[in-house]
């Protein structure tokens, strides 16, 4: 199990006035399979905070992930990642899990009732 938090990288978020707070939690479990190719599954959280895209109050958002993701050896085909030389590097699967978990917009509490 793998557990560790990065600083997000300021070029994922395009929700205006809205920025992240504090680092992107990272845990992982992985697997190894007979063919070498590494199955990973876990989760990633984070909390967005900044202005409400509807009514500008502040707003503050925590959000959780799961990831799945299959790492093979060489090249991925699309749907997996490729790895080489016995190394499993988790950017590329970590942006695009970010990516994927980001909403397009942020509300506050008020707003996020209706
Ligand atoms: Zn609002």
């Amino acid at each position: 199990m793998l557990d560790f938090s990065y600083d997000p990288p300021g070029d994922l978020l395009d929700i205006p006035f809205v920025a992240f707070r504090g680092p992107i939690e990272v845990h992982l479990a992985y697997r190894i399979a007979e063919d070498d190719s590494v199955e990973v599954q876990g989760g990633i959280a984070f909390t967005l905070t900044g202005a409400c895209s509807r009514c500008l109050e502040p707003a503050s958002e925590h959000i959780s992930y799961d990831v799945e993701a299959l790492f093979e050896k060489g090249e991925g085909d699309g749907e997996t990642y490729g790895y080489r030389g016995g190394i499993v590097n988790f950017g590329e699967m970590l942006r695009d899990a970010v990516l994927f978990a980001l909403p397009s917009r942020l509300l506050c509490e008020e707003c996020s009732k209706e």
